[in-house]
């Protein structure tokens, strides 16, 4: 399976454009173009990518850095179904919009839902901008904050890829394997890493209501700070509760997100004793050149954000 992988990896990489200077570099039996899929969000294509490499080729509905929240689609992204293969979507009522785009393309091939199979957790009821622009559904999409969900993730995504492009098959299950030791390995950095923070001292506060599954994994308490969302100005009642709760729950940490502003938890944590502490990415990596381009380096990120605040 290792070798089905590394053939499949040489057959497309940079490598292959020097191979005429040795006929040990024999051209692989299939040059095949790279598989064109379509991930929603640029959270899904990084899992997309880690599983087909350089079989596919990903093009993503949302970017990098772009808030999920107040995309507006254009009718050119339309588009990019143009000779899809396969359709990655998280689910969950996330991409609403997506879905109907994704009709009005005219794509008919599969779309595979990644959170497939997944337990997910309601959404929260009440004291929390939530909705923006998530749909209309019962549950909190973003079960990818979890690293035992995206496990289920790459299943999802692996079986799909494996049912369009069987000939490839044991190079997805290879990449999936290698990839899936690498979230069992975060998995546990993030653990050790809130080793010795006591139970009550893991509030936090987001701008956005992202991290439920996180802090159920994980064992922190996050609260969506009511109001605080990208398009909504809240009141001054608004911003006077979160200071009173921030107060009485001594909530450590406030965070923005990449996707977010950050002027208003700047002013409330000028009230409390809270700091704010560093931008967690939530629903976008940021670009190759930030800190955050793939899942596993978002994670990573975060939990350093998280884990320092907490530790003060
Ligand atoms: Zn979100």
């Amino acid at each position: 399976m290792l070798a089905g992988a590394a053939v499949a990896a040489a057959s497309l990489s940079g490598a292959q454009a020097q191979s005429g200077e040795s006929p040990a570099a024999a051209e692989p039996a299939k040059a095949a173009e790279p598989i064109r899929v379509v991930a929603s969000f640029s959270i899904l294509g990084d899992l997309v990518k880690q599983i087909g490499g350089p079989l596919v080729a990903v093009d993503l509905l949302v970017g990098p850095n772009v808030d999920m929240h107040a995309f507006q689609p254009s009718p050119s992204d339309s588009r990019k179904f143009a000779g899809a293969k396969l359709v990655v979507m998280n689910g969950l009522g996330l991409e609403g919009w997506a879905e109907r785009m994704t009709k009005a393309s005219g794509y008919t091939g599969p779309v595979v839902i990644a959170t497939k199979g997944l337990k997910a957790l309601a959404k929260p009821e009440t004291g929390h901008d939530h909705d923006h622009g998530h749909g209309q559904g019962t549950n909190d999409p973003h079960a990818w904050q979890s690293v035992g969900n995206v496990k289920l993730y790459v299943a999802n995504i692996r079986d799909a890829l494996a049912a369009v492009d069987p000939a490839d098959k044991a190079a997805y299950v290879a990449n999936a394997d290698a990839y899936l030791a690498k979230l069992d390995q975060l998995d546990r950095e993030i653990r050790a890493a809130f080793d010795g923070v006591p139970k009550d001292k893991r509030q936090v506060i987001t701008a956005h209501q992202a991290f439920r599954y996180y802090g159920a994994a994980y064992g922190i308490d996050f609260r969506g700070a009511k109001g605080v969302s990208e398009e909504s100005e809240p009141s001054a009642r608004e911003i006077a509760d979160l200071i009173k709760l921030i107060k009485k729950e001594k909530v450590r940490a406030l965070f923005v997100e990449n996707i977010s502003n950050r002027r208003l938890l700047d002013r409330i944590a000028q009230e409390t004793d809270a700091k704010v502490g560093g931008t967690l990415y939530s629903d976008a990596l940021s670009d190759a050149s930030g800190p955050a381009p793939t899942y596993i380096e978002m994670m990573r990120v975060n939990t350093k954000a998280i884990a320092d605040a907490l530790r003060g």
